[in-house]
């Protein structure tokens, strides 16, 4: 994706997957001070331990939590960055057909996935966002850093308890931001709770269409899966480091075959 970016805008610079264990975490960040980097994407689960290690980290991403970016300015200092939240933002409006100013939303996650969405939500305006958890100790604690954002309500819930599901039956829009459906089969959502004008959005995008997307679309509710928030994201990162954007529809091909295949796979 990336790197189909850089070749159409003609830029000598490639994206380099780094499988690293956490000892090393510290290391390559030094080394991408280097005059040789553009930055760095960040994903789980390095997404705090980056933030740490940054120069600076954007005031967004700190109150957010965690960096899934970082970009090299031209002194050489590494400035944190998250663009999930933004990614987000872009690709579940589009599913929504409409903005998240004043949307009634619920949230099942606490991970770094839930931290970018939820602020994503009440930075855009949310009226309320119930955060469902299956560990409700880290929805509580997500709900009470997120209090301050926008002016929004913001609830805590365990996933599947009667406060989850009576905020289900009020929902303009929800949000599965765990690992289910990807990792472990089953869904956090209770489909057949949300009303008929009520959107699905999944972040899990391998496989692509999760049992969770599957209900909302036999439900006949609009329903999106991660892959343009993935797109999304990418796009608003790569722009940070090279001043080029309009990416996304370069990236959206070249990443469409990547994902097939690995539907194919899951
Ligand atoms: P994470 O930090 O590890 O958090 C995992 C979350 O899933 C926690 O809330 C955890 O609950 C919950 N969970 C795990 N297994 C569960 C189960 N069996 N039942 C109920 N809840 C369960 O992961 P993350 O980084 O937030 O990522 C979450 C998902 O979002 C992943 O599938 C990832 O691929 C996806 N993602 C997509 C994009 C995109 O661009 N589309 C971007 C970021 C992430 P507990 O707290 O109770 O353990």
């Amino acid at each position: 994706m990336h790197d189909a970016a850089f070749a159409a805008a003609g830029i000598d610079a490639r994206y380099e997957l780094l499988e690293i264990e956490a000892d090393e975490v510290e290391g390559v960040v030094r080394e991408a001070h280097g005059p040789g980097w553009l930055g760095l994407g960040v994903t789980a689960p390095y997404k705090q331990v980056v933030a740490g290690l940054c120069d600076d980290v954007d005031a967004e991403a700190v109150t957010i939590g965690a960096v899934n970016n970082a970009v090299r300015t031209a002194d050489g200092r590494l400035v944190g960055f998250n663009t999930d939240a933004p990614g987000f933002r872009a690709a579940v409006e589009l599913a929504m057909g409409r903005p998240l100013a004043g949307a009634d939303v619920v949230i099942a996650g606490a991970g770094g996935a839930a931290h970018a969405v939820a602020f994503a939500c009440l930075d855009a305006g949310a009226r309320r966002v119930t955060l469902g958890n299956r560990s409700i100790g880290r929805a509580q604690e997500l709900a009470h850093r997120f209090a301050g954002v926008g002016s929004g309500r913001v609830a805590a819930a365990a996933l599947g308890n009667p406060a989850f599901l009576a905020a289900l039956r009020t929902a303009d829009l929800a949000v599965n931001a765990t690992t289910v459906g990807m990792v472990d089969r089953g869904m956090t959502i209770e489909v057949e709770m949300l009303p008929e004008d009520a959107t699905v959005f999944d972040l899990v995008y391998v496989p692509a269409e999760t049992p969770l997307l599957q209900a909302a679309r036999a439900r006949g509710l609009r329903a999106a899966n991660g892959s343009e928030m993935l797109i999304a994201q990418a796009a608003i990162a790569f722009e940070r480091w090279t001043g080029v954007g309009g990416m996304a529809g370069v990236m959206r091909e070249a990443v469409a075959p990547l994902l097939a295949d690995a539907a194919a796979r899951a």
